[in-house]
């Protein structure tokens, strides 16, 4: 049991002791036990270990480049792993399609839970994309400003749970969202050599809104916003029609989602003879491997940018 864990445990009895009796020593934090906080994907557990520093350790129950949040369903061995947490983190917005349930009863048992875009879900105007009903589109970690937000947002929360960490923080949240801004220029920079005529990004599923809308391009996908339900023939006639009309030479798989349709693409073009090829494989719904450039959310951003100005861009600004 983590020292938190004890800290929570043995408060109200602490509390009622030191009532009318000698001062209470000043808490010193010369050591401290990490917090254990678990996350959900790969994206959240960048953020958190960037902002947790070494007041945490951190891990995801998602934690690889192929795997796909909105369709994946915890294991028996994930839930004694979110048991164990002294906090839980998620995205929200309904990424997570199958954790509903498993962070209602976390949170039943007294544990903790984060939901990294809360903040976002409540502001007037909303800077969030709409989706289906009154849903909103999830993938909030494309646009470098919301996902700066979202590490302050942590960084708050964080710090009603470890106060004596709250500053450290808030300033890591600080850096970070310096950091995502910092890449978000480069981008800016790098994708400016792409004509507006083809600034249309097509990729499997609609990952991509927030990118689009941060960096100027319009973005069409054959799956929607989640990757639970299959396309239709009609919606791939649709973007072949696109593809071969704009003359777009490129369209672009996912890390975590099947290339099968994006093939379909191709040989539709090919049957009108407009050649078109694979961009290459973008980031969306996960972050790299571990131990790699693009296992950071501005590594995988930066990728995602080259691929797509090496694959769109005519190598010199319009
Ligand atoms: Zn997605």
């Amino acid at each position: 049991m983590s020292k938190f864990r004890r800290l929570l445990l043995f408060f109200p009895m602490v509390a009622l002791t030191a009532v009318g009796c000698a001062p209470v020593p000043e808490s010193a934090d010369t050591s401290h036990d990490s917090l254990n906080v678990v996350c959900t994907t790969n994206v959240v557990k960048d953020l958190v270990a960037q902002v947790g520093g070494d007041r945490i350790t951190v891990t995801a129950i998602m934690d690889g480049p192929g795997i796909d949040p909105h369709t994946y369903v915890t294991s028996p061995g994930d839930i004694n792993t979110l048991t164990a947490a002294d906090v839980v983190v998620y995205s929200g917005l309904h990424l997570e399609g199958q954790f509903d349930e498993p962070l209602e009863s976390l949170r039943q048992r007294g544990i903790p839970v984060i939901c990294l875009t809360a903040a976002l879900a409540e502001e007037t105007p909303s800077r969030l994309i709409a989706a289906d009903g009154d849903a909103h589109d999830p993938h909030v970690w494309f646009d470098p400003d919301l996902w700066g937000d979202c590490a302050v947002h942590f960084a708050e929360q964080m710090g009603t749970h470890d106060p004596v960490g709250a500053d450290d923080y808030l300033q890591n949240a600080q850096a970070y969202a310096a950091a995502l801004s910092a890449a978000g220029q480069t981008g800016r920079d790098l994708l400016a050599t792409i004509n507006p005529q083809r600034r249309v990004l097509v990729t499997a599923h609609d990952a991509f809104a927030y990118f689009a809308r941060y960096f100027d391009f319009s973005v069409e996908a054959v799956q929607g916003i989640s990757t639970d339900s299959e396309p239709g023939l009609r919606r791939i006639n649709e973007l072949i029609e696109l593809l071969c009309s704009r003359k777009i030479s490129a369209v672009f798989t996912e890390q975590s989602v099947s290339d099968r349709n994006i093939r379909a693409l191709l040989e539709g073009c090919r049957a009108q003879g407009h050649t078109l090829s694979i961009g290459g494989v973008l980031y969306s719904d996960t972050v790299g491997e571990a131990g790699t450039a693009e296992a950071s959310l501005t590594g995988a951003l930066l990728h995602n940018i080259r691929e797509i100005a090496d694959s769109l861009g005519d190598g010199v600004a319009p």
